[in-house]
């Protein structure tokens, strides 16, 4: 039984991991921005008896991080792990994209983990026992169009993960990263509902992709197994690709070079259809015109 701390959890992937990691005997202290909007995660507490404890907390905001973490250290004088998974994502170009966009996704994806991991790192180390598993996506290996604040925070994550992961080596203390795919989570539709007009026709393709991959309707729960194996330590990876595309689109990336990569922004419609086609995601139907 472990003690654990999970961020953003009114939905989608902290939800399903707060739920996941409850039922399989730990304790969970689920935090959110705003925990009277939600009542769906108390609820199941409630009616399964689950040992769930919701609590307020904003990742960009260091007085709610550290007010969340003293009242879990009220609650217990252990905390075994840290699941940084609050996100946030918007699509659109470089050029369009307000530079808040670029600050706000630094700040809750890459800087919000910071804070988090610097809040029960002292605890941890004194401890010397603990895990920190970040809620990192593919997308923080592999670079797409439209996708560069997102992408650039979840690289941010990648890199501060691997450096954190040998600092606190000789503490005891276990870095790991979750790397998932498209999951069928609110978020796409939080990106896709702040998309602007736009001068570059090629935003449609981004977004075509992320509808069909989205598709597969891969749920949330498999990103929670994924996490539970780290915390049982069925899985003692360092970097964990999670969802069934999670390593196909790795390894096409991998397959060609960066060169390559990037000239796959400006082939005809026909062949990017069809080179989609090859990784079953049926994109026509979602080429709507901006
Ligand atoms: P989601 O359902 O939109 O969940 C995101 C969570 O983050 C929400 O609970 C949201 O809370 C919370 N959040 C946002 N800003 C916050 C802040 N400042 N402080 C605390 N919580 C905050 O999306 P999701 O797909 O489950 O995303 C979870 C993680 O998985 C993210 O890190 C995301 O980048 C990553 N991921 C998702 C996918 C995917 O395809 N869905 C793929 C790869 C990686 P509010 O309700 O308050 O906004």
């Amino acid at each position: 039984m472990s003690n654990i701390i999970i961020t953003g959890c009114s939905s989608g992937i902290g939800f399903a991991t707060a739920v996941m990691l409850a039922k399989n005997k730990n304790v969970v202290f689920a935090t959110m921005r705003h925990p009277s909007r939600y009542q769906e995660l108390q609820d199941i507490a409630d009616n399964k008896n689950l040992p769930i404890i919701i609590l307020p907390l904003d990742v960009t905001d260091d007085n709610s991080i550290k007010n969340a973490i003293s009242q879990i250290l009220f609650y217990t004088d252990k905390i075994d792990v840290l699941v940084n998974n609050a996100g946030i994502g918007t699509l659109g170009s470089v050029e369009e994209l307000p530079i808040e966009d670029f600050i706000g996704q630094m700040d809750t994806n890459f800087i919000g983990t910071v804070r988090c991991t610097k809040a029960v790192l002292p605890h941890m180390r004194k401890k010397k026992s603990g895990c920190i598993i970040n809620i990192s996506s593919v997308g923080g290996r592999l670079f797409n169009y439209f996708n560069a604040p997102y992408s650039a925070s979840k690289a941010a994550v990648e890199a501060f993960s691997e450096c954190l992961a040998m600092e606190v080596l000789p503490f005891g203390i276990r870095v790991a990263v979750v790397e998932p795919g498209v999951i069928d989570t609110p978020l796409q539709d939080k990106c896709k509902s702040q998309i602007k007009e736009t001068s570059y026709p090629n935003l449609q393709r981004c977004v075509a992709f992320f509808s069909a991959a989205r598709d597969h309707h891969v749920p949330p729960d498999v990103v929670a197994e994924t996490i539970l194996k780290i915390v049982n330590g069925e899985s003692t990876r360092f970097r964990n690709p999670t969802g069934p595309d999670s390593l196909p689109f790795l390894g096409f990336r991998a397959s060609m070079s960066d060169e390559d990569w990037i000239a796959g922004a400006d082939i005809d419609e026909e062949t990017w259809i069809s080179m989609m086609k090859g990784m079953h995601l049926d994109v026509r139907k979602y080429l709507t015109r901006f």
